[in-house]
């Protein structure tokens, strides 16, 4: 298993060092134009919210794999975990405010210990979407988690998992030795109390991202084909495949340095840029809360350790919707993986 840049007291492990260096390098010696200088001239500069419907939470780092990619550098050493007061407060905006949906994410959320309690609350003070992003492989990983896909259903939660392919090669070398496997199963776990199944009303979501240094292939094509396959292969069932950009943060620009990848991935990125894609970047309708309770503008942005700008409040303890939506959202140039191509978000493409 590899290990997080954390454990392995990588550089990046600091985020003001991902910061600095996305910051610098091509972006400063005139190689390539900065996000800012880009959405500026299309008229997007500064980047600004429209209504907040989507309260994103990631509620801890820690997670049973380790996958090669991953914008958290999750992995069983991280210890991060909200604390059931901090969802407490989570659900107090949720029940005053018209904010819809509540969008759940780790690290394996599943296992915080007050993960249950926190969606039977957001359930029982019916907050009108849950969405819950598991890993699949969570919920083979010990008999005290066999029983969330019931838990699921119960709690009306929908459920949105990543699975990079619909074959074991390509997902283990990606997500880890069994995963592929592991996730199979899972899937037709969730199918067999009735995820993914047509009129079910239960929503099963699968998130793709490539394996490597590219851009994702056409959204609709790919969903036809990991349909086909994983029904044809499998009998799994599932409701709508994103696609997702691979951002070049955490481990992800770990990679893409080490491979020696990083100014072709990042000039990819920015020749693809899509002016259109700039109006549906997520970070627009989403407010991201970090275990702390402190407020960010998406959960990449989280990961760099770039708050909401001061003015619109920092912490979950003064959450001002008003404030929020007039705030000037914060951005560098890993931005340019939310705008290209055919754009990327936590809901897939946007353009
Ligand atoms: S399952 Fe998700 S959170 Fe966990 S290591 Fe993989 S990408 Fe990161
Ligand atoms: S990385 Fe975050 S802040 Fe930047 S465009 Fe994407 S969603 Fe918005």
């Amino acid at each position: 298993m590899i290990k997080s840049l954390h454990a392995r007291h990588h550089q990046f492990a600091q985020q003001e060092r991902q910061v600095e260096f996305l910051s610098n390098g091509i972006f400063n010696n005139g190689t390539l134009p900065s996000f800012e200088k880009k959405i500026g001239s299309v008229g997007f500069f500064p980047l600004k919210p429209s209504a907040i419907e989507i309260f994103q939470v990631n509620i801890g780092y820690m997670c049973n794999q380790v996958c090669k990619h991953c914008h958290v550098d999750a992995g069983p050493d991280r210890k991060e975990i909200m604390t059931r007061e901090t969802m407490q407060q989570c659900l107090e905006v949720l029940e005053h405010t018209k904010i819809k949906t509540l969008d759940i994410t780790g690290g394996a959320p599943e296992m915080n210990p007050d993960f249950r309690y926190f969606v039977s609350e957001a359930h029982k003070r019916r907050v009108r979407e849950i969405i819950v992003r598991s890993n699949l492989t969570i919920i083979r990983s010990n008999p005290k988690y066999y029983d969330l896909p019931q838990f699921f259903k119960e709690n009306n939660v929908r459920v949105c998992s990543s699975l990079p392919f619909y074959s074991a090669d390509k997902t283990d070398r990606q997500r880890g030795e069994g995963v592929f496997k592991d996730s199979i199963e899972a899937l037709q776990q969730l199918n067999k109390v009735g995820y993914g199944k047509e009129g079910s009303g239960m929503v099963l979501d699968l998130v793709y991202n490539p394996a490597g240094a590219f851009l994702p292939g056409d959204q609709k094509g790919l969903e036809r084909d990991f349909k086909k396959e994983l029904k044809d292969h499998f009998g799994v069932e599932f409701n709508n495949l994103f696609t997702i950009t691979n951002i070049p943060i955490s481990r992800f620009l770990d990679f893409l340095i080490e491979s020696g990848n990083y100014e072709g991935y990042m000039e990819k990125l920015v020749n693809a840029f899509n002016p259109a894609a700039v109006a549906g970047v997520m970070c627009r309708n989403t407010i991201s809360i970090d275990w702390q309770g402190n407020l960010y503008d998406c959960d990449f942005n989280q990961m760099l350790g770039l708050k909401t700008e001061p003015k619109a409040g920092q912490h979950i303890s003064t959450f001002d919707v008003t404030k929020l939506e007039d705030r000037n959202i914060v951005i560098n140039n890993h931005c340019f993986a939310c705008t290209a191509g055919a754009g990327s978000s936590c809901q897939g493409a946007t353009a």
